[in-house]
Formats: C-alpha cells, sequence, structure tokens
C-alpha cells in the first residue's frame, strides 16, 4: 500500500504528546506521512513542572515551547506546523474573566479555517484528528480547535470555499482523539490496589464518578502499546509543561503496554465506507491518491 496522510489538529504544544502521540508515532514508523498542525503557540502555558521554573525560561516562554515542540516531533517522528495563533490562556475565576484581545478563541471562525484550509490543501491528509465538541477538556482553544477542524475538513475540498488557499483537496475521515477514558483509568487504579500501592487516580476517578464514560463513544482502538515508550520521550520533551515526577508518569509502562496497549478514538465523519469497530484509522480507504 502506498504511503498515506494522517493529520492530527491540535491547540497547544505538549497536546500532541499527550492524546493519541502513539498513534502517531506508529504510523510514522509504518511509513506513512504523519503532520501536526499546532494552531496556537502555547504562550499562557505556566511552567508546570517546578524543575523547569528556573530564571530565564518565562521570559523566552514562545522559544522555549517553540524547542520543545521539536524534539516531541522528532522523538514522535512525525512533521510539525505552526498556524501562528496567540493561545488564549485557561481563564480562571468567577465571574471569567474575558478572553485576551486577538487571541486564538477571539479570532473570527473562517479567519482560523481559511488558515487550516490552507495547510489541508497543501498536505492532503486523508484522515484527519480533532478533539470532540468539549475539546477534550474544556479549554476555550480546544473547543475552538473541534470548530475549526470540523468546518476546514467540509470547506478543504470545496473549490467555492477560501478559493485564495490551495487547490481543493477532500479528506475522507476526521477522528475526535479520546484521553481520557475512566474505564482506563479504572483498569490502572485496580492494578494499583492490586500490587499494594496507593492508587495516585483515586481523587480523579471520584470526580468522574458522576460522568458517562466515553468508551461509550470510542469506534476505533488503536493497538500502539509498542510506541508508548516514544510516546513518554515526546512529553517529557515539554519539560516545562510535564512534571516528570507527576501522576502522567505515575504507572509502570509494562502495566500500561499490558493492560491498556490502545489509544481511542471516535469517528466523526466519512466520506468512505468502514465497518465499526475498526483498528486502522485508515480503514476503507485506499492509497492511491
Ligand atoms: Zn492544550
Amino acid at each position: 500500500m502506498s504511503r498515506l496522510r494522517l493529520m492530527a489538529v491540535h491547540a497547544h504544544p505538549d497536546d500532541e504528546s499527550s492524546k493519541g502521540a502513539a498513534t502517531m508515532a506508529k504510523y510514522a514508523a509504518e511509513g506513512n506521512d504523519v503532520l501536526v498542525v499546532t494552531l496556537t503557540g502555547g504562550e499562557r502555558g505556566d511552567i508546570l513542572n517546578p524543575a523547569m521554573d528556573l530564571p530565564g525560561i518565562k521570559e523566552r516562554m514562545p522559544e522555549v515551547r517553540e524547542e520543545e515542540m521539536a524534539k516531541a516531533a522528532a522523538a514522535l517522528g512525525v512533521q510539525q506546523t505552526w498556524l501562528g495563533f496567540v493561545d488564549s490562556g485557561l481563564p480562571e475565576g468567577d465571574p471569567l474573566p474575558p478572553l485576551p484581545a486577538g487571541s486564538f478563541a477571539t479570532v473570527p471562525l473562517d479567519e482560523a479555517v481559511e488558515a487550516l484550509v490552507r495547510v489541508v490543501r497543501s498536505f492532503r491528509p486523508h484522515v484527519m484528528i480533532t478533539y470532540d465538541e468539549h475539546g477534550g477538556y474544556p479549554h476555550p482553544d480546544h473547543i475552538r480547535d473541534h470548530e475549526v477542524s470540523m468546518a476546514a475538513f467540509d470547506a478543504a475540498g470545496d473549490p467555492e470555499r477560501f478559493p485564495d488557499a490551495g487547490d481543493p483537496w477532500t479528506p475522507l475521515k476526521i477522528y475526535y482523539v479520546h484521553g481520557f477514558v475512566r474505564a482506563r483509568m479504572q483498569l490502572l487504579a485496580d492494578e494499583f490496589t492490586k500490587q499494594g500501592i496507593e492508587n495516585p487516580y483515586k481523587e480523579w476517578l471520584d470526580r468522574w464518578k458522576d460522568r458517562d464514560d466515553l468508551m461509550a463513544r470510542v469506534t476505533t482502538q488503536i493497538s500502539c502499546g509498542e510506541y508508548f515508550p516514544q510516546r513518554d520521550e515526546a512529553l517529557r520533551a515539554h519539560a516545562t509543561q510535564i512534571d516528570p515526577n507527576g501522576v502522567f508518569f505515575a504507572v509502570p509502562m509494562e502495566w500500561q503496554q499490558r493492560l491498556w496497549p490502545t489509544e481511542e478514538y471516535e469517528l466523526a465523519k466519512t466520506r468512505v465506507k468502514t465497518t465499526l469497530p475498526e483498528h486502522d484509522l485508515f480503514a476503507g480507504i485506499d492509497g492511491d491518491e
């Protein structure tokens, strides 16, 4: 089969490493072209790793995040490009403060869609990945990521839309990546208990008790356990954002690979015939385009 092209649209540098990273590493290792599109520069990310809270880092956050992103992309073996919008930050407080002027979530939708359509028409992905309608997590840039990706999926193949943004290209499928699956966390939590170790997920699981498990929406599971080490290397590359002693790294690799060696997706729209459940994002697609 000839090379296929996969494009994942993420809000901030580091999102690509925490959501579907092993899937991308796998498809890249298998000879496909994989492109991460990062919508914003992550300029408003706080330093979440105490070891990186050093003089000079905060002052040059945009450059630091570019360097981290380049390392993460190299760890995953994928290409990466920036769309150039400015991080909206996660508004906190009651009432919530207004979004910063000019930030990504305040940019008119069509302006962001045209920018993404331009990349879609140039890279010509067969499959796109984005977040669900809740953004996977309630950050204004993540919700906007969903809106912009879905609009670009529909507009890119239409010659009437954004005629100055390149020759039309019609992507065939678009997925939501579901990172926070309760059933997975419960399984790992049970393993901690079984091994007589304190369960680091207890608080999260208690908080999630009343929420529907996203597993009910999952249509597609990708076996990618052998790429989990690359995912972790990519996560660690985002050194200001990820605490290597944090909960992300609390679960031994062997448990993850043994108990839950997949990443989860929901087929949101398809223009090809496929049968659910799926185990391949390219299912139903011929590689001759
Ligand atoms: Zn993000």
